[in-house]
C-alpha cells in the first residue's frame, strides 16, 4: 500500500486502495469500495443500507480475507469497518491502539494484524481489540496474509528501509524465500542481476507488496512519486520478473496533475494477473501473460527511454495494447466500473482547473489592478491639458524618457539574470526589483532631472497645482511664484544599502514592479513657501503636497539653485538636487515647520470640509476586505498589495474547501483552514495599519491647526 507516498503529497491524497483474494477485486474509487470479479464485473458496492452506499472518509486501504470479508481503513476516522462477504452488514473492528493518519489491516482467522504507517508500527490484535504484540517498522506498507508451502506468513513492504519483511503468525521474524529474493534484488547485492536475468535497475522505494501462494510481487519505484514497476518472484523458482509498469502510458490530464502518484498499490489474481492503482491515471489497469502467468522481459530496466519505445495512452489501453513480449496490458473492470473511474476522473481534471485557473485569474486580476490604478493618475491630464494650452509630454521628451526606461530595463535584467543564477526563479525577481529599483531610484531620477526640458515641471505645475487645475492650489494676496523644478532627493549611502537589501526581500512581483517606476519630486518655490511633491515620471503629483513657509531670516532663493539644502528646527537636513542649467550653485534654506495640504482642495489639512476618513470608519472597512480602508485614504498600493493577498487567500482556502466539499478529494480540514488563519491575520495587519495612517492624518490636521493658530497670518 503506498500511505507513505501519498503523506508526501498532502495535498492530493491519492491512495487508491487495493487488494484481490478468493476470486474477488475489491477497491476503492472516491469515497465508495466496489468489489468486483477477477474478470473485472461489478459485483457489489459496501453499503450502509440497501441501495445506500458506505461513504468512508479517507479509505487507506482494502483487505480480503479466506472467508471473502472485506476490511476498509478509514484513515480520516481513525477506524477499521468490516463487511460480510455479500458487502452487508459492516461493523467497525474493536481497535484498543488508535492508529495515526494512514494504516492498513489484513486478517487471517480471528487474527488481525495493523500497520500503523505512520506509527512505524506492525500490531498483532486479539479480535478484542488488544494489541497481543507490535514490532516496530519504518512505514509498513502493503500487510498481507499468505498461506504458503513454507506455512502462514505475514508478509508487509518495509518502506522506509527499502526492503520486505516476512513474519510467523505470532509475528515473529522468519524467512520467506521469495521476499528473501526481492531483498536482494532491490540491494542489488552480487548475485541480483542472475536473479532478476536482467541489469537490476536503480529503484528508491519499495511501496507496496502482494502475495498468493503461486506469485510474490512488490511495487518498486524509481522516485517517491510513484513511478514504479511490478517485480514478481516465483516462489517455486526464487526467479524474479519485471512484470508491469506503467511508465509508458500518458492520459490526457493526467500530466496536468503533478504529484498524484501514479501507482499506490498492486494485488495478484488467483491466475497470476498483476493488476496495479494508479490514482494518476484514475483507474486500475490488469497485466497479463498470454495463457497464464506473465512472462519475462516486460521491459529490463523500465527506464524512460525504454519506455518511451512503447508509448500507449489510456485510451489505447480502453480496447488492450499487446506488448512486445506478449503481456497484454489493458483497463480492468467491466463498463460500469470504468464510467465510476472516469467520473472520479473527471471529477478531478475539474478540481486541477479550477486551481491552475484561480492562480491564473488572481495574477491577471493583480496587473489589471496595477494597470489600472496607473491610468487612474494620468485620467484628465489631456483635459487639464487643454485646459492650460500645455501638454504633459512634448516632442523631444521621448528621447530622455526612451532612454531612463533603456537603463531600468537593463538593470533590471541584469539583475533577474544574476538572480536566477545564484537562487532560482524567485531571486530573478527579487534581482530584478533590487537592481533596477536601485537604477530608476538613483541613476533615471537624477538623468531625468538634468535631461527634461526646462519648461517640463511648470507645465507639470500648471496642470495639476495651477489656477486652471482640477485642484488648484490657493495663493494668498501678493503670493507670487518664484520657480517650478524637477528635483531629486539626495541619495545617502547607508539609505542606498538599506533599500538595495528591502528589495531582496519584496514577495510580491507587482510591488517590484512598482519599484521599476522613477518617481520625480516636484518643487515649486513662491515668494512665501516651498511646495514639495512627489510625482509620477510624467509629473503627475502622487502622495500629498506639503507646504513649507520660509523662515522669516532666511528668504527664498529668487532664482533656482542647482541644489537645495532645507534646515528646518527639530528636524534634519533634507537635501534636493534641481535640474536646470544655470542654476545658481547651492542654496541654504530655512523654513517653519511643514503644513500637509489636503488632497481635494489644497487647503491645509484640517481647516477645510474634507476631512481624513474617521478612524472607526476606517476600522469598519478595514474588517469589510483588506485593502478597502486604504482605498478609501486614496492609497492605491496598500490597497492593492492587501486586496491581492487577501483575494489570494481566500481563493486558496476555496479551492481547498470547495472539493473537499463536494468529495473531489478527501476531507483535510487543515488544508483550507491554514489559508484561513493566515486571511484573518492579513485582516488584521491592514486594519492596523489603516487606523494608523489615518491617526496619523488626524494628527496631521491637529498639528496644522496648532500651528495655524500660532500665526494666524498664514492661514492659506
Ligand atoms: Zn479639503
Amino acid at each position: 500500500m503506498a500511505t507513505y507516498g501519498a503523506i508526501q503529497e498532502p495535498k492530493v491524497q491519492s491512495v487508491m486502495a487495493l487488494d484481490a483474494r478468493g476470486g474477488h477485486v475489491a477497491f476503492s474509487v472516491g469515497h465508495e469500495v466496489l468489489v468486483a470479479d477477477e474478470d473485472g464485473r461489478l459485483l457489489f458496492t459496501l453499503e450502509k443500507a440497501p441501495g445506500q452506499p458506505w461513504a468512508f472518509a479517507e479509505v487507506s486501504s482494502v483487505s480480503l480475507d479466506d472467508e471473502g470479508r472485506i476490511t476498509v481503513a478509514d484513515a480520516n476516522r481513525r477506524s477499521l469497518v468490516r463487511f460480510e462477504a455479500d458487502g452487508r452488514l459492516g461493523a467497525p473492528v474493536p481497535l484498543d491502539d488508535l492508529p495515526r493518519l494512514s494504516f492498513e489491516s489484513a486478517t487471517s482467522g480471528a487474527k488481525l494484524v495493523v500497520a500503523d504507517t505512520m506509527a512505524h508500527q506492525l500490531r498483532l490484535l486479539a479480535s478484542s481489540g488488544r494489541t497481543l504484540k507490535s514490532r516496530r517498522i519504518r512505514y509498513p506498507n502493503g500487510i498481507t496474509a499468505l498461506q504458503s508451502s513454507e506455512g502462514f506468513r505475514w508478509i508487509v513492504a518495509e518502506t522506509g528501509m527499502v526492503r520486505a519483511r516476512a513474519f510467523d503468525a505470532e509475528l515473529e521474524p522468519v524467512d520467506y524465500g521469495p521476499v528473501k529474493t526481492l531483498n536482494t534484488i532491490l540491494a542489488r547485492e552480487s548475485g541480483a542481476s542472475a536473479l532478476l536475468g536482467a541489469p537490476v535497475p536503480r529503484w528508491k522505494e519499495l511501496l507496496d507488496v502482494a502475495a498468493t501462494p503461486s506469485a510474490f510481487a512488490a511495487a518498486t519505484c524509481r522516485d517517491d512519486s510513484g513511478d514504479c514497476s511490478v517485480v514478481r518472484v516465483d516462489p517455486r523458482t526464487n526467479k524474479a520478473d519485471i512484470v508491469a509498469d506503467i511508465g509508458f502510458i500518458s492520459a490526457a490530464g493526467a500530466e496536468d496533475s503533478d504529484g498524484i502518484l501514479q501507482l499506490s498499490e498492486i494485488a495478484l489474481t488467483s491466475s497470476g494477473r498483476v493488476l496495479v492503482a494508479s490514482p494518476r491515471l484514475s483507474t486500475i489497469l490488469s497485466f497479463e501473460g498470454p495463457g497464464g502467468p506473465p512472462t519475462g522481459g516486460f521491459c529490463r530496466e523500465c527506464t524512460p527511454e525504454e519506455l518511451g519505445q512503447a508509448p500507449a495512452t489510456l485510451d489505447q489501453l480502453e480496447a488492450g495494447v499487446s506488448w512486445r513480449n506478449g503481456t497484454r496490458v489493458s483497463v480492468f473492470g467491466d463498463p460500469a466500473v470504468r464510467q465510476r473511474f472516469q467520473q472520479k476522473r473527471a471529477a478531478r481534471n475539474f478540481y486541477v482547473r479550477l486551481q491552475r485557473w484561480g492562480q491564473r485569474g488572481t495574477v491577471a486580476i493583480a496587473i489589471l489592478l496595477l494597470i489600472a490604478f496607473g491610468l487612474i493618475r494620468q485620467m484628465g491630464v489631456d483635459q487639464r491639458g487643454s485646459n492650460v494650452g500645455y501638454k504633459q509630454l512634448i516632442r523631444g521628451d521621448g528621447r530622455a524618457l526612451t532612454s531612463a526606461l533603456a537603463i531600468i530595463l537593463a538593470a533590471a535584467g541584469v539583475g533577474s539574470l544574476l538572480g536566477y543564477e545564484f537562487v532560482g526563479w524567485g531571486g530573478a525577481v527579487g534581482g530584478a526589483a533590487a537592481f533596477g529599483g536601485l537604477a530608476s531610484r538613483y541613476l533615471v531620477v537624477p538623468l531625468l532631472v538634468r535631461r527634461r526640458r526646462q519648461d517640463a515641471a511648470a507645465v507639470a505645475y500648471e496642470m495639476f497645482l495651477g489656477a486652471n487645475a482640477k485642484h488648484p492650489l490657493p495663493t494668498n494676496p501678493g503670493e507670487s511664484l518664484y520657480w517650478v523644478r524637477f528635483a531629486s532627493a539626495e541619495v545617502q549611502l547607508r539609505q542606498l544599502i538599506g533599500d538595495f537589501r528591502e528589495s531582496f526581500q519584496i514577495e510580491d512581483p507587482l510591488e517590484a514592479l512598482e519599484r521599476l517606476a522613477p518617481r520625480l519630486v516636484l518643487a515649486a518655490a513662491t515668494n512665501k513657501r516651498l511646495i514639495i511633491t512627489n510625482t509620477s515620471l510624467l509629473g503627475t503629483p502622487i502622495g500629498t503636497v506639503v507646504s513649507r513657509e520660509w523662515d522669516p531670516q532666511s528668504g527664498p532663493p529668487p532664482v533656482p539653485p542647482s541644489s537645495l539644502t532645507l534646515f528646518q528646527k527639530g528636524e534634519g537636513e533634507r537635501r534636493f538636487n534641481l535640474g536646470g542649467k544655470g542654476g545658481s550653485g547651492e542654496a541654504r534654506v530655512r523654513t517653519l515647520a511643514p503644513v500637509y495640504l489636503c488632497q481635494r482642495c489644497r487647503r491645509a489639512l484640517g481647516t477645510c470640509e474634507h476631512r481624513p476618513v474617521g478612524r472607526w470608519i476606517t476600522g469598519v472597512l478595514a474588517l469589510l476586505l483588506p485593502g478597502l480602508a486604504q482605498l478609501v485614504q486614496g492609497r492605491f498600493r496598500g490597497a492593492r498589495v492587501a486586496g491581492m493577498a487577501g483575494m489570494g487567500l481566500l481563493s486558496q482556502a476555496f479551492h481547498e474547501f470547495g472539493p473537499q466539499h463536494w468529495g473531489i478529494i478527501p476531507a483535510n480540514p487543515s488544508a483550507y483552514q491554514k489559508p484561513m488563519v493566515a486571511y484573518a491575520v492579513l485582516v488584521m495587519t491592514a486594519l492596523v495599519e489603516a487606523v494608523i495612517v489615518a491617526n496619523r492624518e488626524h494628527g496631521r490636521c491637529e498639528s496644522n491647526r496648532r500651528e495655524l493658530a500660532r500665526a494666524p497670518r498664514r492661514a492659506a
